[in-house]
């Protein structure tokens, strides 16, 4: 019987990547605990393992192979043991992972997780190793959100894949091509976390610009109804792509500006408009800062954050200087560097003029020091204010609790002694600033 395959086993995750792969093993987890598994802590504890890869970082198959390794002696004391690769690996490598990898049961690609329960069981009763890793591209996306604990702010799935094909970029090929989630599903999930407690979500997905619901609906369409037909206090919403970010959805920010935070996520990737033709972005140095000023035009006070990939093939020290250029133009609260390092199937890593390791590492660290001191300029800009902070978690060590501005700025303040500190958590209150860090503000509480 299917409701029973875990029969009180454990099952252990062991999650690699971005917000969506943890997404992913929430979900797995919930699907997996609806078929009596029971989740633990620790892979020894387990009767089924499963490592949820990602193929982003550099060398992934060769950290699942490592992984996989350490699990070998589990499996050899108990032979009963299931062990499963997911995730952008699993898609990429599909069946080659098996058969590099005695050890391994199953392997499931990115579009099977709703069908993981029946693939355990398959194997469970075959005792045949097996493979799950089509693309679905044309069913519908319709997966609710499925979070056991969500706790105060939690993300929400929007949509899946993406279309652009970056030239340096493998999501595509892990991830499939794009699907969106329907707006009134979406209102529907979202009222059902709020009834749960849930005071901010964050809308996921490759390019959630790209959002578009059967019923027409674009993404600013989706904020709109969001913010007007559910009791959610903050939205928030990674990653957008910069060709798609038009006036409309700056004119919706601005409009709900009380509800969808004023924190952006915009991934420049280069600085230089002939590197960003090369890696198939679709806009130029030019037109990038003009979608920032547009933005801050609209909503004074935004926090901006981006993504960089310093010595992508061919780029020159010219052009990295124009990178570096750009992160001072715009002024990033935090960027989130990377040295380019090719991945499988991508046009770019059959580029001839790879940049030599030993030039991408100083580019990368130059890149950081200049980072390090505009984020703490910019920290130090809050020294003094009064910021709305949504209460997320009490430290009892530490004695503070920890809540988050609009900006996205993280702030530890000391609970009064007269009130149990637990009763501020998913509450709004306003914070003085008294000294700020370049990764966290100290405050006071205003009573
Ligand atoms: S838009 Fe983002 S996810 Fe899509 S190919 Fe480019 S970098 Fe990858």
């Amino acid at each position: 019987m299917l409701q029973d395959i875990g029969k009180g086993q454990g099952v252990y995750i062991s999650t690699y990547g971005c917000q969506m792969n943890v997404n992913d093993t929430e979900r797995m987890y919930a699907l997996l605990e609806m078929v009596n598994y029971v989740p633990v802590e620790s892979p020894e504890k387990a009767g089924l393992i499963i490592i949820n890869s990602c193929s982003v970082r550099e060398k992934p198959v060769h950290k699942v192979h490592s992984e996989v390794g350490r699990y070998r002696e589990l499996k050899a004391a108990n032979p009963r043991l299931k062990i499963g690769v997911g995730g952008c690996v699993a898609q990429q490598e599909k069946a080659k992972l098996l058969k590099d990898i005695p050890v391994l049961d199953f392997v499931f690609g990115t579009d099977a997780i709703d069908t993981l329960p029946q693939l355990v069981a398959e194997v469970a009763e075959t005792h045949q190793r097996k493979v799950s890793a089509r693309f679905e591209n044309e069913k519908p996306y319709a997966t609710e959100t499925m979070i056991r604990n969500p706790g105060v702010s939690t993300f929400v799935n929007i949509m899946k894949g993406c279309d652009n094909f970056c030239t340096f970029c493998v999501v595509p090929f892990t991830r499939g091509r794009e699907r969106s989630r329907q707006m009134k599903e979406l209102v529907t999930d979202i009222r059902a976390l709020v009834a749960r407690g849930v005071k901010e979500v964050t809308l996921l997905g490759q390019n959630v610009n790209s959002y578009k619901s059967d019923c027409g609906a674009d993404f600013g369409q989706l904020l709109r109804a969001l913010a007007e037909e559910t009791d959610i206090e903050r939205i928030r919403y990674t990653t957008s792509h910069p060709k798609d970010f038009n006036q409309e959805l700056v004119e919706i920010s601005q409009k709900y500006r009380s509800k969808i935070c004023d924190y952006i996520h915009l991934p420049a990737q280069s600085g230089n408009s002939e590197v960003l033709k090369r890696m198939n972005r679709g806009y130029t140095r030019e037109e990038y800062l003009d979608k920032v000023h547009m933005i801050r035009e609209a909503i004074p006070g935004v926090i901006l954050s981006t993504d960089i990939i310093v010595g992508f093939p061919g780029e020159t020290e010219e052009q990295f200087r124009d990178t570096l250029s750009l992160v001072r133009e715009v002024g990033y609260d935090n960027i989130y560097p990377f040295a380019y390092s090719p991945r499988p199937f991508t046009k770019a890593a059959k580029f001839t003029d790879q940049v030599p390791e030993a030039d991408k590492s100083r580019r990368l660290q130059e890149l950081i020091d200049l980072q390090r001191g505009i984020s703490f300029e910019l920290a130090r800009e809050f020294d003094g204010r009064e910021l709305a902070i949504l209460v997320e978690r009490y430290k009892a060590d530490e004695n503070h609790l920890m809540g988050r501005s609009t900006q996205n700025k993280i702030v530890h303040f000391v609970p009064p002694v007269s009130a149990e500190p637990e009763q501020f958590i998913g509450r709004t209150v306003r914070v003085k600033i008294l000294k700020a860090f370049p990764n966290v503000l100290r405050g006071e509480l205003i009573v």
